[in-house]
């Protein structure tokens, strides 16, 4: 007699997220996991997803982005859900909008990019729990806990120093609390005025603190140009020294003097990966984006604006085509835009391809919404990866970009159950099409679709079916299983 289950998808080509080479079958989904792959027969699906011809992988996991606030203000997460991804982990580059309440001095750089001072609301990490599980997104979070949002707070806003054995104590609490109430590490932007004046010994204090607590590091580094490999080698020391995992975020080189030096990082974190744990994440553009700083303004051959709070009539031009407007300077441009976000166009296509392709490295937008105007990479980075780089470039097989969004992610961060495509995970899955996956999005029209993503399930609950969305927002909390 046929079993049911509650969805069965069937005649796809199944790329199972651990690398290993594409087959056909089914996959039979029942109670929230996958219940059966490869053969089906015998089960019936209260739910039937013909994917002939399509291919059906494991929900894309989001290694980096700065979701904390959308994630409850905007939980349908479509830009994220119409690129496949299941799983985003929030908190990173230092910046969480948790454990953290204003003062009655102005936020450092770059906190901004998450929210206002009045969205900064959370206290305690348990309390931003508390606020999403109450209004559950459309897919899974883990999150961070950020170095600058600490320290912001437990220096008054008054960062231009090292902190004190009382402010570090008081950091280290709020990691403790954090950690215990789900976070899965801590994370830091020493690149930023908000962590630029903290020594490495201060952030070894924090990562061990973390470590203890079975969580990891991800770092933004100190410097992502001249300085990268001194950078890297800031980050494996405090690794090593507060016994954790690293995460080298979002790695790349940036000024074009520079150019051509991820061949020397990336030996460099080869060499340390064979006595430590260290991984990389990287999105899919020669673009960055961030707070618009002047005082970087040499590292970019151009830069785009993506907001600026006195003259959002600027939004999405030139900084070349301002200042010409103006009469006045580049740099003189900046500064009167400010506060205001940017895309640097700073790298070089050739880094960007060989840390993509690096066996250490997983794929992370670094996207950051709120904006009107945001880097395309928050709408598009999965599928680029995927239909430019894998299909149109051939960097890499499809096999292999998947692993990178789905079984190497799970493993690096511990999230058992997940990130595979095998009987008993849980059922987070994303159904495409091969021929036709592509990112829409790009600088001139940043919020476009991509196309190609047909299916998406969280937690065995359907998001995404033939391209639409559907109202479900089944996402949990996940944590770390070190
Ligand atoms: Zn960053």
């Amino acid at each position: 007699m046929n079993r049911k289950v509650d969805i069965l998808i069937k005649d796809a080509k199944i790329i199972d997220g651990t690398g290993r080479r594409a087959y056909r079958g089914n996959v039979a989904i029942d109670k929230g996991c996958i219940a059966r792959v490869g053969n089906t027969s015998q089960l019936t699906g209260n739910h039937q997803i013909n994917a002939k011809n399509k291919i059906i992988t494991p929900g894309f996991i989001d290694c980096h982005t700065h979701d904390d606030r959308v994630l409850l203000d905007d939980p349908d997460m479509t830009n994220k859900i119409t690129q496949g991804v299941t799983t985003v982990i929030a908190g990173n580059c230092g910046i969480s909008l948790s454990p953290f309440l204003p003062g009655d001095w102005e936020m450092p750089i770059p906190m901004p990019l998450l929210g206002k001072k009045n969205q900064y609301c959370f206290p305690s990490f348990s309390d931003y729990i508390r606020a999403f599980n109450s209004s559950p997104p459309a897919l899974n979070a883990a999150f961070l806990c950020g170095h600058n949002t600490l320290r912001a707070e437990a220096m008054k806003g008054d960062i231009d120093r090292c902190a004190e054995q009382n402010e570090i104590d008081q950091m280290q609490e709020k990691i403790r609390e954090s950690i215990l109430h789900g976070a899965i590490g801590l994370s830091s932007g020493l690149m930023y005025p908000a962590g630029f004046a903290a020594p490495t010994s201060e952030v070894t204090a924090l990562a061990a603190e973390a470590g203890r607590l079975g969580g990891l590091y991800a770092t933004h580094l100190r410097n992502e140009a001249e300085g990268l490999i001194k950078s890297v080698e800031e980050a494996a020391e405090i690794g090593r020294k507060g016994n954790l995992p690293v995460i080298l975020s979002h790695h790349k080189v940036t000024g074009r003097p520079n150019w051509g030096d991820t061949k020397i990082s990336l030996r460099k974190i080869e060499r340390l990966a064979e006595s430590q744990t260290i991984h990389l994440d990287a999105y899919p553009y020669t673009a960055s984006a961030t707070a618009l700083m002047p005082e970087r303004l040499q590292i970019a051959e151009e830069i785009l604006i993506v907001s600026s709070e006195k003259h959002p009539e600027k939004t999405g031009k030139y900084l070349t085509e301002i200042a010409k407007e103006w009469g006045i300077s580049k740099i003189k441009a900046a500064q009167k835009l400010l506060p205001a976000q940017a895309i640097y166009f700073a790298m070089d296509e050739g880094d960007v391809r060989r840390v993509l392709t690096h066996d250490l490295t997983m794929i992370g937008s670094d996207g950051i919404p709120g904006t009107k105007f945001p880097h395309p990479r928050l709408w598009g980075t999965f599928p680029r990866v995927l239909g430019y780089y894998s299909r149109e470039v051939g960097l890499f097989p499809l096999e292999t970009a998947i692993h990178k969004m789905t079984g190497l992610t799970a493993k690096v961060f511990g999230f058992r159950n997940r990130g595979v495509l095998r009987k008993g995970a849980i059922a987070d899955i994303a159904v495409f099409d091969p021929t036709t996956v592509i990112d829409r999005a790009d600088f001139s029209a940043p919020k476009q679709r991509s196309a190609g993503i047909d299916h998406v399930i969280v937690n065995g609950e359907i998001v995404l079916e033939n391209g639409i969305r559907t109202s479900a927002r089944p996402g949990r909390v996940i944590e770390r299983e070190a």
